[in-house]
């Protein structure tokens, strides 16, 4: 039966394709119907592919993109090479798909001390590939079509189309910079919400709101004070606070990273976001998590089991074994979260010297390994085009990078496409560098200054 109908069903389809007129030019006709799905439409084009492709095409120094120059913590090194060439042949394998057992059990273990709660390592805690993964899951899994969600602005650029492919309207506030008048340099404590403003975005469409304190690209560190308005918002109005808090331990001066998890009524409505890659110097490992209520984590499980499945189980293992090493050196001078900081503050420190030397004026971080600078004092080598609709300091990043080979990016590239012009004035340096690398851009710009002077 099987073996007639086969050349009976391919005669009748080719019949019917002579018969309706069906050439090799309609078929291709057919073709020309969008291939891409509608929810791409007004995201396909990322600023970040174009700066990534300049840099590595043009830069002796690239401080653009946040990774560190320096090598991972020697302890996770070694714990990756002990998973790989150990006696456990099954660290190769498939592992649990929400999370390597002795990672979530540590992560759970770590989190519990850090909120002050009891946590289920099996229901509270989720591995992910990356930060990256985990905001994906969250936007999926809790965004529908027609829902607003509110994004403090400048952000972390992925989290406009994330929000737009589930479904969901982006509805942005802007940290506005007061900055001081006594002459000081500025701080990333002086970009501020505006509390009206604030309490104005949210409404009975919003389902959420994005949090990412210590803030990518301003190092802003969020106080008690600002995190207390946005969580007294979000139970007022029944929304969730999706928490990116992968700088959580890059923290300088003395500051405190506050958990808005922790706030009043906020564990319930919260998803805490990390991620390995910034907590231990190891970004392409792409190794992040989840932390929060089950009720919230239980629809994060069924995206992340129906599309990326689990993370790789080698990686998972290195990074459960540095998370132990912490766990039992928390607070000691010995712990990679205590002495990261204190080496990143020292080169935020010699950047801040270095950039207000040549006039380019440093905005000092309080968190983060990113600085934003000032480059007004600069604008006469790179001029405005008038009526362009590339902000100027796209503009002034791509000049840098192709005739000084220094790379930065523009801080409008952490804006909306509306608001992409509030602030053109500011590029963003990654001092998790080497001194070498910090050294050699310092070089650039003084040479720079110079040739300023002298022209
Ligand atoms: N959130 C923020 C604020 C980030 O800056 C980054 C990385 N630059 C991520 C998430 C993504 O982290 P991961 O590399 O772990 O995916």
């Amino acid at each position: 039966m099987l073996r007639r109908a086969g050349p009976s069903l391919r005669h009748f389809l080719l019949q019917r394709n002579s018969s309706a007129g069906h050439s090799s030019s309609s078929r291709e006709a057919k073709m020309s119907r969008p291939l891409q799905a509608r929810r791409l439409e007004g995201i396909d084009k990322n600023i970040w592919v174009e700066f990534v492709k300049l840099a590595t095409t043009y830069s002796k120094v690239n401080l653009g993109q946040g990774f560190p120059d320096f090598p991972a913590p020697e302890f996770l090194r070694e714990a990756l090479m002990r998973a790989l060439s150990g006696g456990n042949h099954m660290l190769h394998q498939y592992t649990r798909a929400f999370g390597h057992p002795p990672l979530v059990k540590v992560l759970a273990q770590f989190f519990e001390k850090l909120l002050g709660r009891e946590l289920d390592p099996m229901t509270n805690v989720m591995v992910t590939v990356g930060a990256y993964q985990a905001l994906f899951c969250c936007f999926q899994a809790l965004v529908d079509e027609g829902d607003e969600v509110i994004i403090i602005e400048p952000f972390f650029d992925c989290y406009e189309p994330m929000v737009k492919m589930a479904g969901g309207t982006p509805v942005f506030v802007p940290l506005r910079l007061n900055p001081p008048k006594d002459g000081k340099l500025m701080s990333s404590a002086d970009w501020q919400l505006d509390p009206a403003e604030l309490a104005s975005k949210f409404s009975e469409r919003t389902k959420a709101i994005v949090l990412n304190s210590p803030n990518n690209p301003l190092g802003k560190v969020f106080s008690r004070g600002e995190l207390g308005l946005i969580a007294e918002l979000c139970v007022k109005h029944d929304v969730l606070c999706i928490s990116d808090e992968v700088y959580e331990w890059l923290v300088y001066d003395g500051k405190q990273h506050i958990r808005i998890a922790s706030l009043q009524g906020m564990w319930e409505r919260t998803v805490i976001i990390g991620s390995a890659g910034k907590t231990f110097s190891a970004t392409g490992w792409k190794v992040g998590w989840v932390v929060g209520p089950d009720r919230l984590l239980q629809h994060l499980r069924t995206v992340h089991q129906n599309s990326v499945y689990h993370c790789a189980t080698i990686a998972q293992e290195a990074v459960a074994q540095g998370f132990q090493r912490e766990l039992m050196l928390y607070g000691k001078p010995e712990s990679y979260f205590v002495q990261l900081p204190k080496e990143l503050q020292q080169k935020r420190d010699w950047l801040v010297q270095s950039l207000d030397g040549v006039g380019m004026k440093p905005i000092i971080p309080e968190g983060t390994y990113y600085l934003v600078a000032d480059i007004s004092p600069f604008k006469s080598d790179v001029p405005d085009v008038p009526n362009s609709d590339e902000p100027y300091d796209s503009r002034f990043a791509k000049w840098m990078v192709k005739n000084k080979g220094l790379a930065a990016i523009p801080l409008s590239a952490f804006y909306s496409e509306a608001h992409k012009n509030n602030y053109t004035n500011f590029i963003r340096f990654c001092f998790a560098k080497e001194e070498a690398t910090l050294k050699a851009a310092s070089d650039i710009l003084q040479k720079w200054k110079q040739e300023k002077a002298s022209s």
